[in-house]
């Protein structure tokens, strides 16, 4: 089954301690399809300007993502900058210009209004809805956000949290939205607004999933060096719905493996800038890497 997916598709320009990489293939919606491309078919819904390089949507094609839904428009590419600081997880936004995304629409192409599983990825929470409005019946709805539109759009934000059957937020993203720094309570406060299933993300020590069948906590793979986390959320997410749409069956039986693949995608993301390193990995790789968070977490 095919997984439709929505988010930014960017231009990103990335600093880290040691190297800057201007104008990257970037954008939740890139990173998230990228992911879920090694497990079925993805199809993308975006909006790029007519500064976006050729090669970026060979990339996309080389992985398979249908780009019918995704718009070429007159204008700038989004462009997002940030900046690492020595320890790899704070980071600083240096630049956020919208370019085409600042009027843009997604209009779904019929094909993918039926697909069962959705991603909504981070983008501002009333395109989510506006995308979601246009779905017939999906299976499996999930979105993921980030902080800003905590601060400038909650209530759009909570509408949407209503309609969704999960909810993916990093820890410090679930602390400003329920004022719980306790990750368990955080969690129960979160299934009060709506998700059945709700993942919170903590970067290199993992994810905790709740759901109907109880908790799950989903380790990290041990990585010794960080290149660039840029996208690592959005990587975890787009592989776990890939691993999802995939997979035969009740999503409950299936979603704290999808998890663990994520998990694993991320950790590709993680090391190389962008998306150079999880662009060239293979899924042999990727089951590598699940075989041995089984093995560390076996007891
Ligand atoms: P992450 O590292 O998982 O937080 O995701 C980083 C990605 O989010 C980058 O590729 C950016 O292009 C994208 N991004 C940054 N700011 C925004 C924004 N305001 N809306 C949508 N996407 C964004």
């Amino acid at each position: 089954m095919s997984v439709l997916i929505v988010g930014s598709t960017a231009l990103d320009s990335i600093t880290t301690p040691t190297a800057s990489n201007p104008r990257l293939l970037g954008g939740s919606a890139s990173h998230a399809a990228v992911a879920a491309s090694f497990f079925g078919p993805v199809k993308l819904v975006g909006v790029v300007g007519e500064d976006f390089p050729k090669r970026y949507l060979q990339l996309y094609k080389r992985h398979r993502i249908d780009l019918l839904g995704l718009q070429v428009l007159p204008g700038k590419t989004f462009h997002w900058a940030g900046e690492y600081e020595a320890n790899m997880n704070n980071r600083r936004t240096l630049k956020t210009e919208l370019g085409v995304f600042e009027t843009f629409t997604p209009a779904l192409p019929a094909a993918y209004q039926t697909a069962p599983f959705v991603l909504l990825a981070n983008i501002a929470p009333a395109l989510q809805h506006h995308v979601l409005d246009q779905m017939r019946r999906p299976k499996f709805v999930v979105a993921d956000t980030m902080d800003l539109w905590l601060k400038v759009a909650l209530p759009d934000l909570l509408k949407l949290i209503k309609r969704l059957d999960g909810f993916v937020l990093n820890d410090s993203e679930a602390q400003q939205l329920t004022g719980e720094d306790n990750v368990f309570t955080a969690l129960k406060k979160i299934h009060k607004l709506g998700p059945k299933h709700v993942v919170i993300k903590q970067g290199s020590h993992g994810s905790i999933l709740s759901g109907p069948r109880g908790l799950f906590i989903c380790p990290a793979y041990p990585l010794r060096k960080v290149v660039d986390p840029t996208g690592a959320g959005d990587s975890f997410v787009g592989g776990m719905m890939g691993y999802l749409a995939a997979a035969k069956g009740p999503v409950d039986e299936h979603i704290r493996r999808a998890m663990t693949y994520g998990s694993v995608v991320a950790s590709f993301c993680c090391e190389g800038f962008g998306l150079q390193c999880t662009t060239k990995i293979t899924r042999a790789q990727i089951n590598g890497r699940v075989e041995e968070l089984e093995r560390l977490t076996r007891f």
